[in-house]
């Protein structure tokens, strides 16, 4: 396909980078697993894949698109990507602003790693705007957000938050993983970078590991030849050509996990041994219309606060069978874990986790039959 006939994601997803001429007709591109690139007669432009890899270049150049940014740039893991991200950004003795219930890795590197460079962080819900205003210092670097939160699923309001820090000469990072380029695009909001963790949804076979940053020319060829380049953490090119088949499918699985994840979060709305569902597709959502506002669709991954003790609540983790057990989400597997259940109340308060809290990651089974298994063990937990 032609370059001037991709008018939809669905068509970028299939078919930008597309490039018969140069890989002889193959309708997948190759592998390019070279550590080097010989420059001796001619000059490709490329030298060496900690720089630039042309496989990895497709898997950006496609999610750059998807996105609305001007470039993209793939990493190692989502955590190489949110800390170049923010090392880009950072300097000795800078504040930043994070809401409490942010990925708990990209919290700690924060608060317990960036220490080591007197950098600190001030932690917020999220949910006031107030909130982050009053959290500015004179050496604050940077807004680190994440919504929805993966976890409690509560919103920042992307529009307001970017004009804030604007205004202050703040700059602004997103986790973007949990809506995908598909059904958020911060950038258009004013958000100055977006990183997503390819291990989830983009991936969405639970078989790579990776992350991606997205933003401007600018921004990107810096990190490229500084936070990239420098520390390392490359995507490698067999993990960026399964990421290319991956994103392939990216639009008709996320329609499956947004299905499925809308019936089994209503289902569980309605069950009478269920307190609390943490969802924003649900219409009960106290953020729901700021989600209609800034997002085009929603995904699979939930939580609720099932009713019963510990026990009965591991009891019914155990005896789901559609459900594997894990941390991780954003595969074709349904899984479950147990953030709710390691938490006390001093804790619970520190880090936004309600106390029971169970996360669910629906996955392209049927819902039927996910609802089904669900019903099952939630009844059989008081018995
Ligand atoms: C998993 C995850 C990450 C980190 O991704 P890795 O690829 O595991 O490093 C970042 N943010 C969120 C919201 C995640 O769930």
């Amino acid at each position: 396909m032609d370059k001037d006939d991709i008018k939809s994601k669905e068509d970028l997803l299939a078919h930008l980078g597309d490039d018969y001429d140069r890989f002889l007709g193959a309708i997948v591109p190759p592998i390019f697993q070279n550590s080097l690139f010989t420059r001796k007669t001619v000059n490709h432009g490329y030298t060496y894949t900690r720089v630039s890899n042309p496989t990895t270049e497709i898997a950006e150049m496609k999610i750059a698109a998807l996105e609305g940014g001007e470039e993209a740039r793939c990493f190692s893991s989502g955590m190489a990507a949110i800390s170049a991200a923010l090392t880009y950004y950072l300097e000795k003795d800078s504040h930043v602003i994070c809401p409490r219930a942010a990925y708990v890795p990209a919290k700690a590197f924060l608060e317990t790693y960036m220490k080591k460079f007197g950098c600190e962080v001030t932690l917020v819900s999220g949910e006031s705007i107030k909130e982050f205003e009053q959290a500015i210092r004179p050496n604050t670097k940077v807004i680190y957000l994440e919504s929805p939160l993966s976890n409690i699923f509560s919103l920042q309001d992307l529009k307001a938050i970017s004009s804030l820090a604007k205004s202050y000469g703040i700059a602004t990072i997103i986790d973007n993983t949990w809506a995908t380029p598909l059904y958020q695009n911060p950038l258009a909001y004013g958000i100055d970078l977006v990183v997503h963790s390819a291990s989830k949804y983009l991936g969405g076979h639970s078989d790579i590991l990776g992350g991606v940053i997205i933003g401007s020319k600018q921004i990107l060829e810096s990190i490229t030849n500084n936070e990239r380049s420098l520390f390392g953490a490359v995507m490698d090119p067999h993990q960026s050509w399964l990421l290319i088949r991956s994103l392939r499918t990216l639009a008709v699985r996320m329609r499956q996990h947004e299905e499925n994840g809308k019936k089994v979060a209503a289902f569980l709305e309605g069950h009478s041994q269920v307190s609390t569902v943490y969802y924003p597709g649900l219409p009960s959502h106290p953020q729901y219309e700021l989600g209609c506002r800034q997002m085009s669709g929603y995904s699979g991954l939930l939580s609720f606060v099932p009713k019963g003790d510990k026990q009965q609540i591991m009891k019914m983790m155990k005896s789901l069978r559609y459900f594997e057990e894990g941390p991780s989400w954003g595969g074709f597997e349904s899984l479950i874990n147990s953030p709710g259940l390691w938490v006390n109340e001093e804790t619970s308060l520190l880090s936004g986790i309600p106390i029971g809290l169970m996360r669910i990651s629906v996955g392209l089974e049927s819902a039927e039959s996910i609802i089904e298994d669900l019903d099952r063990a939630l009844i059989e937990m008081t018995r």
